[in-house]
């Protein structure tokens, strides 16, 4: 797309990392998009691109053999390759935000351990906070973490795991009650564990069970799994950090990341939308004319550029406020919630387009269809968003009468 979601002020070397990835979606991920995900089929030709390309390493730092980018530029990244296929950026989120936890909290040798093998796409992390009956209120988590020895023991059940099969390192948010007294506040009596396992499915380590991949209505290819712990034990170097207490705060600041990640899907799957919409428009006719040249349908095309426009610029901003090392908890919750509701606008607009054609499994607009909605909970949900923006306002335009 020539003129929309333009970034201004990127440098050579972004532009360049960009037009390889934008070249790479058009040939290698949106011809085979749609058929593959109908098939529910990993995209391993695909991942295996990836890794060549480097971007399972675009932002771990150089000196671990990563390519060391910017938010800004990965979150640009995530934005065309959803514009190819929501699932392949999927494929990248989790393991993104793993390393970005290892990179901000980890131990020395936990970064040297993990993150080498990271950049090269070797190891692939997933991330693991919701249970059966819990995602938004994480607080009230109940898998628990036990010591022993120099071990802990670590049971309970999760659930919604993006990479579950796929990865071999998952980063675990459990309750650690050790070394904190009766009534410590949630949030601080929770660790996260890395957890290193066998990808695949079935008991991938002793104690650890990745039952099958969960069916879901979109973001299919990707795979979405429970895990069960049952006595499976994790030495006591795999705590991040090294010091229990601590993985509430390192878990959010993850999702932080995640969120401009999520905001950058619904700019792309958005655009992809808009791309779809404005190509069927000039192509259909009706009373004679492209239906393009109906103004109902001009203003509908006019509505989804502006959102378009709008969800970028929201986004890009949002990255642009972490890179400077500023708090950009506000912006990311802004971005990830405008940009997703837009997303979701944005493609029922180009499905009613597209006539009865978009309810056809021909068209590309019916896979776009079912993969939005997910945007609109992933990574916390609108009502969640809305808290934070709303909590964040209050703090900064504070009434001192
Ligand atoms: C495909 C997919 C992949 C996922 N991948 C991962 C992953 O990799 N790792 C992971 O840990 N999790 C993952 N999740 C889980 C996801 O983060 C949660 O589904 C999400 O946070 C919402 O939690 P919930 O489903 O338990 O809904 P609930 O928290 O039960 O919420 C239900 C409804 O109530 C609303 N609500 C809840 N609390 C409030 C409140 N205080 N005020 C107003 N409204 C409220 C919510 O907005 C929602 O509308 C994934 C989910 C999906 C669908």
């Amino acid at each position: 797309m020539a003129r929309l979601a333009q970034t201004a002020g990127l440098t050579d070397v972004q532009q360049e990392i960009l037009s390889t990835v934008r070249d790479f979606v058009d040939k290698e991920i949106i011809p085979v998009a749609t058929e593959l995900e109908h098939r529910d089929e990993y995209p391993q030709a695909i991942v295996d691109g990836l890794k060549e390309l480097g971007l399972f390493g675009l932002m771990i730092p150089e000196e671990y053999g990563g390519l060391g980018e910017s938010l800004l530029t990965y979150a640009l990244c995530v934005e065309e390759i959803a514009r190819g296929w929501m699932s392949v950026s999927g494929i990248i989120n989790t393991h993104f935000i793993v390393a970005y936890m290892l990179k901000q909290h980890g131990t020395q040798e936990q970064k040297d351990h993990f993150l080498p093998r990271m950049a090269a796409g070797d190891i692939r992390g997933a991330f693991s906070m919701s249970e059966p009956a819990l995602g938004s209120d994480v607080s009230a988590i109940t898998s628990k973490a036990v010591k022993d020895g120099d071990d802990y023991v670590l049971n309970g059940q999760k659930m919604w795991l993006t990479n579950g099969g796929t990865s071999s390192l998952v980063a675990v948010l459990v309750r650690s009650d050790e070394g904190h007294p009766e009534g410590t506040a949630p949030h601080k009596s929770m660790t996260t564990f890395l957890v290193e396992k066998e990808p695949g499915f079935g008991e991938v380590r002793p104690g650890l069970t990745i039952p099958g991949k969960i069916d879901k209505m979109g973001y299919k290819g990707v795979d979405t799994t429970e895990l069960i712990m049952d006595g499976l034990r994790v030495p006591a170097d795999r705590v991040l950090g090294g010091v229990t207490g601590r993985g509430f705060y390192q878990m959010m600041d993850g999702v932080e990341v995640g969120r401009v990640n999520v905001a950058a899907r619904g700019c792309g799957v958005a655009q992809r939308a808009f791309e779809l919409g404005v190509r069927y428009a000039q192509q259909r006719h009706t009373f004679g004319k492209a239906i393009a040249q109906h103004q109902a349908i001009q203003f509908k095309l006019a509505e989804m550029a502006t959102k378009v426009e709008a969800a970028h610029a929201m986004m890009v901003n949002a990255a642009r406020k972490k890179d400077s090392g500023e708090r950009n908890d506000l912006e990311a919750g802004m971005a990830k919630y405008l940009a997703s509701e837009y997303c979701k606008e944005v493609v029922e607009d180009a499905f009613r387009i597209h006539g009865g054609y978009g309810f056809s499994k021909e068209y590309e607009i019916e896979r776009l269809y079912r993969e939005a909605p997910m945007l609109l909970i992933g990574e916390g949900t609108a009502e969640i968003q809305k808290m934070i923006i709303g909590r964040r306002l209050l703090e900064e335009y504070r009434f001192q009468g």
